[in-house]
């Protein structure tokens, strides 16, 4: 699971609802990427993906410590 962290337009946090099932590298990203990375200039700042742990599937037992 990749997400993409959103952006930064005129120091405000701004917040991209894009997830993507896959792996990297794959055309979906790249596309997402080009498409903030068209916005891009001195106000405008894309954050990038993230592959958060917490969301997705929980295997259960998988040595959690809590
Ligand atoms: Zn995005």
């Amino acid at each position: 699971m990749i997400i993409c962290k959103g952006s930064k337009k005129d120091h405000k946090f701004e917040n991209c609802l894009f997830v993507y099932d896959g792996n990297w590298g794959d055309a979906k990203l790249v596309e997402h990427q080009n498409y903030h990375e068209s916005l891009e200039n001195e106000n405008y700042c894309w954050l990038g993906f993230d592959v958060p742990q917490t969301i997705g599937r929980h295997s259960g037992r998988d040595g959690k410590r809590n």
